[in-house]
């Protein structure tokens, strides 16, 4: 890609489209030649659509003349393989749904337009469970910043895919971390958005009480640009919010002056977050601090309670959820005597071991004589977490913690080890229990490696945010630039 091009944001590069400094369609071919030339070593895409990109570049270069173009839809993106797509195989990372076409297209890719240049489907952990897309049917996604390392997860094509330049921008989903924690293992951005502020309808359901789809992104003005583009109420899922979409962009560069700023104890002390981490987010504290935010530490106390609840939560709504896939009504099917042995010879096929793993703790938290030892336990749980981040935002705007208690790892050191990869999950699970938004913004290096520190805010204060992490990414000196060079 032009090295001009490349050092580019999306709302630069958007701005110089409409402008008419480079067509739409330049641009797509820039990040077509990209793909072509890193894939080999990155693996961000399970599936390249530029027969499509191509032909909405055209589409929207044909509309800059008319004007009403919104700015997001100049810029191509990469959409994670679990948002359907009508007509383009979407496969969750998934043996089963290898084959599968969706007929309808999510309604956060509608939102963003109807002439949307996808450059094709990101890779990630098998219907988005894990936490290095190490998970994925269809091999590692190598991180760009060191090959040997795990992206992170389950986003982790995503979030390769922007960090190595493959284009500008790309969708991610968050269920407890997803889209943070790759963001942060690959130096980007990732904003998990309010549960309820972009719709679920054709996001293939993991735990559909704590999915969300989020931006990924160079910068925080991004993010910002692409939640609003994706970002409305949908009558189709009866958990998407009827609030009003906010200008994500105004007021985006008002700084902290006054803003409060709660450093959250328990998830940045813990025994479990790296030295390299730690100091980033007490860099980042007293970064924002000079910035003119009030900085003050708080309490979660339930937050360390999260990762187990998460883990009986999200499983057991997982055991429920993935019951469709059963050989009859979508993607794989093994043939075998019996409907019973057909569903059981396709399961067992069709699912990875993290699946299954999840669908048993699953459904045996539910089972009878379990249920309220387990499943009712973590919702009170969750209760208690939500009470937490209440009294929290009583004293404060946002709050500040790591991303994720590690830099990126090395492929296949934690695979064989569920409760390690599991720890990963450590900060980024309280917000998704919650409701609340969170953002990773990069905060530094660490042995060579990307740290991302968490901003959370409360229930659908994104322009707040939005606005303390574009504070924060300037204080930190944060600058984009697309790896390997
Ligand atoms: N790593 C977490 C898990 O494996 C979160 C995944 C996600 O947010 N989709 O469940």
């Amino acid at each position: 890609m032009p090295a001009e091009l490349q050092g580019l944001t999306a709302y630069e590069l958007a701005e110089r489209i409409r402008g008419g400094g480079v067509s739409a369609r330049e641009a797509t071919e820039a990040a077509l030649d990209r793909i072509e030339e890193v894939e080999d070593d990155i693996n961000a895409f399970v599936t390249r659509t530029p027969e499509i990109a191509l032909e909405k570049a055209g589409r929207i270069d044909g509309r800059l003349r008319n004007g009403g173009l919104n700015l997001w839809e100049c810029v191509p993106m990469a959409v994670k393989d679990v948002l359907s797509t009508r007509g383009v195989r979407t496969t969750c990372g998934s043996r089963i749904l290898e084959d599968f076409e969706p007929l309808y297209d999510a309604s956060a890719l509608v939102n963003f337009g109807e002439d949307r240049i996808m450059v094709g489907k990101t890779n990630c952990d098998e219907f988005a469970m894990g936490s290095s897309n190490e998970n994925s049917a269809y091999g590692p996604v190598h991180n760009p910043w060191d090959l040997d390392g795990v992206p992170g997860g389950s986003s982790g094509g995503s979030a390769a895919a922007v960090a190595a330049g493959e284009g500008w921008w790309a969708l991610g989903t968050d269920t407890g971390g997803s889209v943070r924690q790759p963001a942060a293992l690959c130096g980007i951005v990732g904003l998990k958005p309010t549960y309820g502020r972009v719709s679920r309808y054709g996001l293939i359901a993991f735990a559909s009480s704590l999915d969300q789809i989020g931006p990924m992104t160079r910068d925080v003005r991004d993010a910002a640009l692409l939640l609003q583009a994706i970002a409305g109420h949908d009558p189709r899922d009866s958990t998407s919010a009827n609030v009003e979409v906010p200008d994500y962009l105004a007021g985006l560069e008002d700084g902290v002056s006054g803003l409060r700023v709660g450093v959250v104890t328990e998830l940045t002390q813990n025994e479990g977050i790296s030295p390299g981490v730690r100091e980033a987010t007490e860099k980042a504290a007293r970064e924002l601090a000079a910035a003119g935010a009030e900085v003050g530490e708080v309490s979660l106390p339930h937050s360390e309670y999260g990762l187990p609840a998460y883990y009986i939560i999200a499983p057991a709504e997982v055991s429920s959820n993935l019951a469709r896939f059963d050989g009859v009504r979508y993607g794989h099917r093994v043939p075998a005597g019996g409907v019973h042995e057909m569903y059981r010879a396709t399961r067992e096929e069709g699912f990875g071991d993290e699946v299954k793993r999840r669908i048993m703790l699953g459904t045996y938290s539910l089972s009878s004589g379990y249920y309220e030892a387990y499943y009712a336990q973590a919702q009170k749980v969750r209760t208690k977490i939500i009470e937490d981040f209440r009294a929290a935002y009583a004293r404060y705007d946002v709050l500040l913690t790591p991303t994720a208690p590690t830099v990126a790892f090395g492929i296949g050191t934690k695979v064989d080890d569920p409760l390690e990869m599991y720890a990963q999950d450590i900060c980024s699970v309280p917000a998704s229990l919650a409701g609340v938004p969170a953002i990773s913004v990069p905060g530094g290096l660490s042995d060579g490696l990307p740290v991302g520190v968490q901003l959370m805010g409360d229930h659908f204060t994104e322009p707040t945010l939005l606005r303390a992490a574009r504070a924060l990414e300037k204080a930190t000196g944060f600058h984009f630039e697309a790896r390997p060079r």
